[in-house]
């Protein structure tokens, strides 16, 4: 059987009752390549942005377009990368006043960065705010040539569907080993590997990051640990790559008043 493109496709809760405390809802995207508008939730689509703000742009020293490392001169316009309104996804929980989710990134590769990948960018906004300002429609773009086309998504529209997941690294230790033999059992059963059945792997909010490397789950500067906000990964379809089939997870610190988030980059 296929992965079904909406989630996992059997109730784990059933088969492996220890699993059941641990299953997660988390909301896919399945994102479609198309023309989404501003008003619209989107990968890669045109975001919703105040006419009176300026667009944001990233002049990080040492980011680079590989595989020449080529250095652009001076700074380089953010790209959109997701945006989704309250209203598809109701499973999101927004900060009070806020109603539409943006996500930007630096198209480059930043070394200095930790995660050695893109610079990602996080505004919650209010539509209708954004709306009586008046919407920015000169957007730049950065040169061709000047960015790494892995981390540009192609415009998608979505399709926002909530499913239940399991977690793969982040189950605990103990009962990852003691689940081992049944977890085997039934990927002997369905031809697959537990992580086709049981994690959403595609993009998605929610649930948990699709580690491929060990959980590194950041903390916010107070030492909260932070949650997965959202996945942005490669999904071979759309042309997206994403440094070989990675992933970019976002967290954010809700217990934190200015909603803090982290990035990591997964390949
Ligand atoms: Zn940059
Ligand atoms: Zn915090």
């Amino acid at each position: 059987m296929e992965q079904s493109v909406t989630g996992p496709p059997y109730d784990l809760d059933d088969l492996i009752p220890e699993l059941a405390v641990h299953a997660r809802r988390t909301t896919v995207l399945s994102p479609t390549s198309g023309c989404p508008g501003v008003g619209e939730s989107s990968l890669g689509g045109p975001l919703l942005w105040p006419a009176d703000e300026p667009w944001p742009s990233c002049a990080q020293r040492g980011h680079h377009v590989p595989p020449h490392d080529r250095n652009p001169a001076g700074t380089v316009p953010m790209v959109p990368v997701v945006q989704l309104f309250a209203r598809d996804v109701p499973e999101l929980p927004f900060p009070e006043g806020a109603d539409v989710l943006q996500l930007l990134w630096c198209p480059l590769i930043h070394p200095d960065d930790q995660a050695y990948a893109t610079l990602p960018r996080l505004h919650w906004r209010n539509e209708a705010a954004v709306l009586a300002t008046g919407v920015l429609r000169d957007v730049p773009a950065p040169q061709q040539g000047e960015y790494d086309e892995e981390f540009v998504p192609t415009p998608c529209t979505v399709s926002p569907t909530a499913v239940i997941e399991y977690p793969n690294w982040d189950l605990p230790q103990g009962l990852q080993q003691a689940l081992r033999p049944r977890i085997e059992e039934l990927e002997a059963r369905f031809g697959m590997e537990y992580t086709l059945f049981a994690c959403a792997l595609q993009n998605k909010v929610g649930g948990y990051p699709a580690w491929n490397q060990p959980p590194d789950w950041p903390l916010c500067a107070r030492g909260h640990r932070m949650e997965h906000l959202l996945s942005v990964t490669a999904e071979e379809d759309l042309d997206m790559t994403m440094g070989d089939l990675g992933g970019i997870y976002i967290f954010v610190c809700r217990r934190c008043p200015e909603l803090p988030y982290a990035h990591r980059y997964d390949c």
